[in-house]
């Protein structure tokens, strides 16, 4: 196991471990920590210890790390930073504690805590912001995907695609996380009537990056919820989750994003008592709301609210397998289906079951097994753009999976595990494809016309 060159912090202020730090401790109660009984069975379930095999990538060490610095025995420092930003908040290791530790819970509080007291270098910095500015906002998304794909249609971006192996390695792989082609975004009307009978009414949330970057799977899971009877809403003034802002420990964003997500959602106080079910296709974004109680429990205007909301939130896949789902008449040519667990979905909201009944429901479709289903491919939500290195080892190991498991599609209910999976499987020159399961289910709907 070699380190890996990852972004550490070169040029923040180090002091030498053990050293007090001059920021105050203090971001999670200090019992939270007691309950890790440094057994290291979650060793295994994670994917930067498998990958760099020290003992502080891994869940115990990082454990450890922010105990330390919640007591204040531990400096700040960068190599501290490195250590807990390269987590990927996968929480396979929650699955594994036998304990019920919640590690989840204390990088969450963590991060916020690390961005207030770290100043990282500017180059860092810069690209943080640029990350936050941009992809939880579809019209700012939009407007920087516009000259690419402005370079798509002139043929501009397939050059340098064709050109893509003589790249600086971390940009090779950093341009093959753009999806090829770049599709053009989805539009989602406030309204959308059932096919047939109505058997139930969901609202749906469109997301942020979703509609400019995964639009097809933004379609297919319009067509899919209205082919089982569903009227879809899609409140106008809904965005992000919050969930990239909270992942890069920018708490204050990530709440304005669950409120205006509040009042969105909410339904007229006299439809409160049978509002609708709340889905969506990204196994982040409904980790994330299925928290906004959490996440607004300090605000007394929100609170309540947020709780409610949370209580309503399901993955599409929870909801298609509980109404149950209206099997395809139509069917997929016969294919060998491996499925890969995206951790918020499995780890952070325990759906694992559900998409893999959908997948078995449609005709042609075996479904194969594959070593570590549940291991984080990289993607991580926009992990895999600032640790390109890492994210690449660790795409590499699923795509060995993958190639044992003989699967020729790769299903996963996450479009970010997608364009990870798609990206690693293009490098490794392995001909199997990568889809969202609603994307495979309305293929074989529309097969049966
Ligand atoms: S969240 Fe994932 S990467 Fe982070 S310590 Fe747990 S298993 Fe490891
Ligand atoms: S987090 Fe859980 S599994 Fe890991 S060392 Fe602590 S008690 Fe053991």
């Amino acid at each position: 196991m070699t380190p890996v060159d990852v972004d550490i912090d070169r040029g923040a202020a180090d002091r030498p471990i053990g050293e007090a730090p001059d920021t105050p401790p203090g971001f999670a109660a200090a019992t939270a920590f007691l309950e890790c009984v440094h057994c290291g069975l979650c060793h295994s379930a994670c994917p930067t210890y498998l990958e760099l095999g020290t003992e502080a990538d891994s869940p115990r060490g990082r454990i450890h790390l922010m105990s330390a610095l919640q007591a204040g025995t531990l400096a700040l420092d960068a190599a501290a930073v490195r250590h807990l930003d390269l987590c990927l908040g996968c929480r396979g290791c929650e699955t594994a504690c036998p304990s019920g530790v919640r590690y989840g819970s204390l990088i969450e509080a963590a991060r916020p805590w690390i961005e207030a007291h770290h100043r990282r270098p500017l180059a860092t910095r810069f690209r943080r912001r640029l990350a936050l500015a941009v992809l939880p906002h579809p019209s700012r998304l939009r407007r920087a995907l516009a000259p690419l794909r402005l370079l798509e249609r002139f043929g501009v971006l397939a050059a340098v695609r064709r050109l893509r192996s003589r790249l600086p390695a971390r940009w090779r792989y950093r341009l093959s996380l753009l999806p090829e082609p770049l599709p053009q975004p989805a539009t989602v009307p406030v309204a959308t009537p059932p096919r047939g009978a109505e058997r139930a009414h969901v609202q749906l949330l469109v997301g942020c990056v979703m509609p400019e970057l995964f639009a097809d799977t933004v379609r297919s899971t319009l067509e899919v919820l209205t082919r089982n009877g569903c009227w879809v809403t899609a409140p106008a003034g809904q965005g992000c989750c919050g969930a990239l802002a909270l992942h890069a420990g920018d708490r204050a964003a990530a709440t304005r994003f669950a409120r205006a997500n509040v009042d969105a959602f909410e339904p007229p106080s006299a439809e409160r008592t049978a509002a609708p079910p709340l889905v969506m296709n990204a196994a982040g974004c409904g980790a994330t709301m299925k928290e906004y109680g959490h996440l607004l429990a300090d605000d007394p205007a929100y609170a309540a609210r947020a709780a409610r909301l949370a209580a309503r939130v399901e993955d599409a896949t929870e909801l298609l397998a509980r109404l149950p789902l209206i099997v395809p008449r139509g069917g997929l040519p016969p294919c060998r289906i491996a499925y890969h667990d995206p951790c918020h979905l499995a780890h952070a909201q325990g759906v694992r079951r559900q998409p893999r009944m959908l997948l078995a429901a449609i005709d042609g479709v075996t479904l194969v097994a594959m070593a570590d289903e549940d291991l984080c491919c990289g993607s991580a939500g926009h992990y895999n753009v600032m640790h390109p290195d890492l994210a690449e080892r660790l795409v590499a190991r699923k795509v060995e999976a993958i190639r044992a498991s003989g699967a020729d599609v790769v299903a996963t209910a996450n479009a970010g595990c997608a364009l990870q999976l798609e990206a690693g499987l293009r490098a490794a020159g392995l001909a199997v494809r990568v889809r969202h399961v609603l994307d495979l289910l309305a293929d074989a709907y529309r097969a049966a016309e």
